[in-house]
């Protein structure tokens, strides 16, 4: 006969033992919900969210710096937390010291990716402060200066971003030349050669050099505009080639969809960064700087930083051939 007192108090301790693992699943359920849950981002009022114009006259010699701006535009150096989205790639970003560049190089470097930034070397200052913050995340951080109007360069650059990082697996074309001019009349030759070979060419020499490089599951991204759609009758030649970058990456993500590559482009409003002031503008558009957009207000770096790490992260493995804006409502298409 089986001793029932027995049989009851180890029943008695199976059952406590699987309470006590209900009980230990459960805090540890939410233990994993509250971590996900911190931290609570705050609700952000889009319109109020950053200064709107007027904004303080200023001007500065070309290329202009992120850190002689007023106000210092924000590039989400204090507020962009990664949560492993990026973990393991590795990034080329021209014009990667300031402006729109640097918000994707902070982010793609929380985001756990190894950052090679391209400038020009007047943009020293700025360089080192994105080479700091890409350190500062953990991640490797290579500072790579020259001038993208030679395709020499062009090639080099890739080549060396490739060997720094140990791979090549995002391209982001971003940088960009803009020098308004109210007339076709007072744009000289050399002022149209140069803003295509900036604008256009680079992207062209770029994507050539890092193709045979990328394994499959790579992304390239270049920054166009929303004056690729609505050009500004200022930016006639910048325009030109913003509306040759759309055409651009959609032919090539045609091209390298058996090749595993994804093609995107991004399309910006007006936003707060050192190509406005240093000659990109008019100094009475540069005091109503995003005053004319629906928001009424100028986009901040930071606040575009997400498209790039989308469109560079493997969530996009259907997304090619595609331009997303962030424009403050201004409409593309
Ligand atoms: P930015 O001045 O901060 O960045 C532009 C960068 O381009 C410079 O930092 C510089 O490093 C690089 N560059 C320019 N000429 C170069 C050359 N010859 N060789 C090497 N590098 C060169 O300004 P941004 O606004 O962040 O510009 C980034 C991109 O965004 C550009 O393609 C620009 O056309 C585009 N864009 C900007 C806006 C805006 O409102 N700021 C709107 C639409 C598109
Ligand atoms: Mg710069």
């Amino acid at each position: 006969m089986p001793d029932d007192s027995h049989i009851a108090s180890s029943r008695r301790t199976v059952l406590a033992a699987a309470a006590g693992l209900v009980t230990a699943a459960a805090a540890s359920g939410r233990a994993q919900a509250a971590e996900m849950a911190a931290p609570r981002p705050p609700l952000v009022d889009p319109e109020n969210a950053y200064p709107r114009p007027p904004f303080p006259e200023q001007s500065q010699p070309w290329p202009g710096l992120a850190g002689k701006m007023n106000p210092r535009p924000d590039h989400g150096e204090t507020s962009y937390r990664g949560s492993g989205r990026l973990a393991g790639r590795k990034a080329l970003i021209t014009g990667g010291d300031s402006g729109l560049g640097r918000a994707a190089a902070i982010a793609y470097a929380r985001e756990g990716a190894d950052v090679a930034i391209a400038y020009l070397p007047q943009e020293e200052p700025d360089a080192r402060e994105v080479v700091a913050l890409i350190r500062e995340a953990g991640r490797k951080a290579v500072a790579l200066p020259g001038d993208l109007r030679d395709s020499k360069y062009c090639a080099q650059l890739v080549q060396h971003a490739h060997d720094e990082l140990g791979g090549l697996d995002i391209l982001v074309s971003n940088a960009g030349r803009q020098r308004h001019q109210a007339s076709i009349l007072d744009i000289t030759d050399e002022q149209f050669d140069e803003t295509f070979r900036t604008n256009i060419y680079a992207l062209f020499h770029l994507s050539k050099a890092a193709i045979p490089l990328m394994p499959r599951g790579s992304a390239i991204i270049a920054t166009a505009s929303v004056n690729a759609f609505s050009p500004s009758e200022i930016l006639l030649d910048y325009s030109a080639t913003k509306g040759a970058i759309v055409a651009f990456v959609k032919s090539l993500a045609k091209q390298m969809v058996h090749k595993g590559i994804r093609v995107n482009a991004v399309a910006p409003g007006p936003f707060w960064t050192a190509l406005q002031v240093s000659g990109g503008q008019t100094e009475e558009n540069i005091h109503n700087f995003g005053g004319e957009t629906p928001m009424g207000r100028a986009g901040q770096p930071a606040e575009i930083a997400p498209i790039y790490v989308l469109l560079a992260s493997s969530e996009a493995s259907y997304i090619t051939g595609q331009v997303y804006a962030a424009s403050g409502g201004t409409g593309v298409g």
